[in-house]
């Protein structure tokens, strides 16, 4: 039994670090793992990245934390940065992904009804997505495993398989307000929607005069290769939640719209007590600072496509353990044939932290400054365990 204070929401893995340093973490028993998991794409430039530390004291040194009742320099700043180069106009700073999806519902609510249409409320989500934890969240995702036992279903969300676009079709009605999908699929098992897709996800949103949520809390800040995943589809969205790699560790969430729908968003409609701090903004201006450098973003297509061709010739070298190598950039996805909880013991036995997701997939995300015998490192031990492997 276990002697933890903790409520059991999690099942640990008996294993606590002591310190980590860029791709790595030291265990209170002094071992040495290569983390890919990075708290899950939340650490996007590792552990303990010298500029955020510098750029984090020197604001603690200063002042953590005042009311956005006013104004706040550091989140002006990221707000300014953070729209002029993406879709967006408009931002609202919260403290995590949910919170950013759950504003995201609340903002396309609030534009219809700001337009006279009230009615106008509904939002389609994929069966079984993942969009957070909160009661209006779990049941966008609408999973049975996340909603059951937590009371009425929060009514409002229609849901299609993914890939049923038959169905998808059928639902949109006149109380249709929103689409909101993940551009790739993180917990749900690393499924990319297609660029062909999103393209004409964006059509249709356009031809029933609905909105285009899209989902990067997972795939967005730079973990693809663009900063956002939907970039190299070539369509702008409506609105976009944020979260885990834009503060690089510092609980930061935020959801970008454009500045037709941000018209709902009137003084007195949403707010947060932390959302938008100066010590997460100043973090979050840091972590751009460095995503943003000529070349960052490059490298990170570069040296993940050398990843990716390196994981499908192990997946060929054993087609009978690796089903796919799915994903884009350094959100990358092994499916195996069968349960993937041994595959990943075995995995952190060899040194190397990967994660779960849906459909028996192994995640594997490096941090976005992960260099090259780095990832040697890592296709090592991978195939280590695949001739090792014994069902
Ligand atoms: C992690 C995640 C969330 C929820 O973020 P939290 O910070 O855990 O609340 C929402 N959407 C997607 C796509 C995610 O991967």
């Amino acid at each position: 039994m276990s002697t933890s204070s903790l409520a059991n929401n999690y099942k640990r893995r008996n294993l606590s670090f002591k310190k980590g340093i860029g791709s790595f973490l030291y265990s209170t028993k002094g071992e040495k793992y290569l983390d890919f998991v990075q708290g899950i794409a939340v650490n996007s430039l590792g552990h303990a990245n010298s500029y955020l530390a510098k750029k984090l004291k020197a604001q603690a040194n200063k002042l953590w934390h005042v009311s956005n009742a006013f104004i706040i320099p550091e989140g002006e700043k990221l707000a300014k940065r953070l729209t002029k180069f993406t879709f967006a106009d408009s931002i609202i700073f919260q403290n995590s992904g949910a919170e950013a999806t759950e504003a995201a519902i609340k903002v396309a609510r609030k534009y219809f009804y700001s337009i006279n249409k009230p009615n106008k409320n509904r939002i389609i989500c994929i069966k079984n997505s993942f969009h957070g934890r909160t009661i209006a969240a779990i049941n966008a995702s609408g999973s049975k495993k996340m909603t059951e036992g937590f009371g009425p279903k929060v009514p409002g969300f229609d849901h299609f398989e993914f890939g049923n676009h038959k169905k998808l079709k059928k639902l949109i009605n006149k109380n249709t307000a929103a689409i909101m999908v993940e551009t790739v699929l993180g917990e749900g098992g690393i499924k990319v929607i297609p660029d062909w897709c999103i393209k004409e996800l964006r059509k249709l949103c356009d031809k029933k005069g609905i909105l285009l949520i899209l989902d990067e809390v997972q795939c967005g800040i730079g973990r693809t290769g663009n900063f956002f995943a939907f970039e190299s589809a070539k369509v702008k969205p409506d609105i976009v939640p944020i979260a885990k790699g834009i503060g690089g560790g510092f609980p930061i969430g935020a959801v970008l719209m454009t500045k037709k729908v941000a018209k709902g968003m009137i003084p007195g409609s949403h707010g947060s007590t932390f959302g938008g701090n100066p010590l997460a903004m100043t973090v979050g201006n840091a972590v751009l600072d460095q995503i943003l450098k000529k070349g960052f973003l490059s490298n990170v297509r570069k040296l993940s496509n050398y990843f990716h061709v390196e994981l499908n010739k192990i997946q060929k070298q054993y087609p009978k353990i690796i089903k796919e190598v799915r994903g884009k950039g350094y959100l990358i996805g092994l499916q195996l044939f069968f349960d993937q909880t041994k595959f990943i013991e075995e995995l952190m036995k060899n040194k190397l932290l990967t994660i779960r997701a849906g459909e028996n997939v192994i995640r594997i995300l490096p941090p976005l400054n992960v260099k090259q015998n780095e990832i040697d490192l890592a296709l090592k031990i991978i195939r280590k365990v695949c001739k090792e492997y014994k069902s």
